[in-house]
C-alpha cells in the first residue's frame, strides 16, 4: 500500500491491541466491559453498523448485548430499553443506532442516557463538557479522525483545517475539539457548509481538509493545494453493477484524481470507519474504568 495512504485499519488494529491491555486489570478485579446497544427498526445499514460493533466488541473482549425493537416503536419503548440499561450495572456503555425510524424521538432518547454511559458522547452533558476541554466522551468519528491524524504523524497543532460538513456528529464536534489547545487539537480552522459560497477558494488554502459531505466528488482535484493531507469521512453507495450487490463505496473526494497531489488520504472504504468503530469500543474500556475506580 502506498505510503501516502492513511490505513485506517492498520491504525484501528494498534488501538484494538491497546485496548486489549487495558482489559487485563479491570478483569483481575472481576470487571468486563459492558456494551448495551438499541436498534429499532430494520434498516439493513443500520443492522450492518451494530453488526460490525458487535462483532469488534467480541474481536477485543467487551461483552455487547442487544435490544431489538420493532419499528414504529413507541417512545416509551425505546426509553425503558436506554433506562434499563442505565441501572443495569453489567453494562458500561450504551448506544442507541441512529437515526431511530421516527428521528423526532432522537433527543429525548439520547438525553435519556445516563452521561456516565454515553460512549456515543451525544449527551448534551458530554458535548458541553467536550467543548469547555473537560474530560468527557468524545463522539466516535470526531474522535477516530484525530486519534488517525496524530499516530499517521500528520498532527493538526499550527495547522489550518479545512471541515466540510456541519453535522452535529461529525462536523461541528469536530471543529471544536481541534480548536482545544491539547495534543489532538491547536489548529485554525474554517467549518464549511451548504451556505459556504465558494467553498474552493477555502479548501485551497488548506493543511489538511476533513470531508464529512456525504456526497461523492465533493472535493476534486482542482480544490486541493500540492501537498495537503485529505481525510474522507464519507461513505457513499453508488450504483455498480459489477458488484454482488449491485453498488459499492465511495468517499466524498475524487481519491484518483487527488492522489498524486496530496501528501497523505484517507481510502474509503478503510480509512475512517474502522477508527470510528474503534473509539466506541475505547469509550466503553473508558466508562468501566472509571466505574471501577469509583467502586
Ligand atoms: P449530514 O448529512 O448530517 O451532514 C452533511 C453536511 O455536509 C451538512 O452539514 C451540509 O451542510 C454539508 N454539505 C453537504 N454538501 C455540501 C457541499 N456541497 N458543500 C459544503 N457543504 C456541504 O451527514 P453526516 O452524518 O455528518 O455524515 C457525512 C458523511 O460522513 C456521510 O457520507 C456519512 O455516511 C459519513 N459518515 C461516516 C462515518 C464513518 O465512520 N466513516 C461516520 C459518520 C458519518
Amino acid at each position: 500500500m502506498s505510503e501516502k495512504i492513511m490505513d485506517g485499519k492498520v491504525i484501528a488494529a494498534e488501538m484494538r491491541e491497546e485496548l486489549k491491555k487495558r482489559l487485563a486489570p479491570l478483569k483481575e478485579k472481576g470487571v468486563m466491559p459492558g456494551l448495551g446497544v438499541v436498534l429499532v427498526g430494520d434498516d439493513p445499514a443500520s443492522r450492518s453498523y451494530v453488526t460490525a460493533k458487535e462483532r469488534a466488541c467480541q474481536d477485543v473482549g467487551i461483552h455487547s448485548q442487544e435490544i431489538r425493537l420493532d419499528a414504529p416503536a413507541p417512545l416509551e419503548e425505546i426509553l425503558d430499553a436506554v433506562r434499563g440499561y442505565n441501572r443495569d450495572p453489567d453494562i458500561h456503555g450504551i448506544l442507541v443506532q441512529l437515526p431511530l425510524p421516527d428521528a423526532r424521538m432522537e433527543a429525548e432518547v439520547i438525553a435519556a442516557i445516563d452521561p456516565d454511559k454515553d460512549v456515543d458522547g451525544f449527551h448534551p452533558v458530554n458535548i458541553g463538557r467536550m467543548i469547555l476541554g473537560l474530560p468527557a466522551f468524545l463522539p466516535c468519528t470526531p474522535h477516530g479522525v484525530l486519534q488517525m491524524l496524530k499516530r499517521a504523524g500528520q498532527s493538526p497543532n499550527g495547522r489550518h483545517v479545512v471541515i466540510i460538513g456541519r453535522s452535529n456528529i461529525v462536523g461541528r464536534p469536530l471543529a471544536n475539539l481541534l480548536t482545544l489547545k491539547n495534543e489532538l487539537g491547536n489548529a485554525t480552522v474554517t467549518l464549511c457548509h451548504t451556505g459556504t459560497g465558494d467553498l474552493a477558494h477555502h479548501t485551497r488554502q488548506a493543511d489538511i481538509i476533513v470531508a464529512a459531505a456525504g456526497r461523492p466528488h465533493t472535493v476534486t482535484a482542482d480544490m486541493v493545494r500540492d501537498g495537503a493531507v485529505v481525510v474522507d469521512v464519507g461513505v457513499n453507495r453508488v450504483d455498480d453493477a459489477s458488484r454482488p450487490r449491485g453498488y459499492r463505496l465511495v468517499g466524498d473526494v475524487d481519491f484518483d484524481g487527488v492522489f498524486d497531489k496530496v501528501s497523505a488520504i484517507t481510502p474509503v472504504p478503510g480509512g475512517v470507519g474502522p477508527m470510528t468503530i474503534t473509539m466506541l469500543l475505547y469509550n466503553t474500556v473508558e466508562a468501566a474504568e472509571r466505574k471501577q475506580q469509583q467502586g
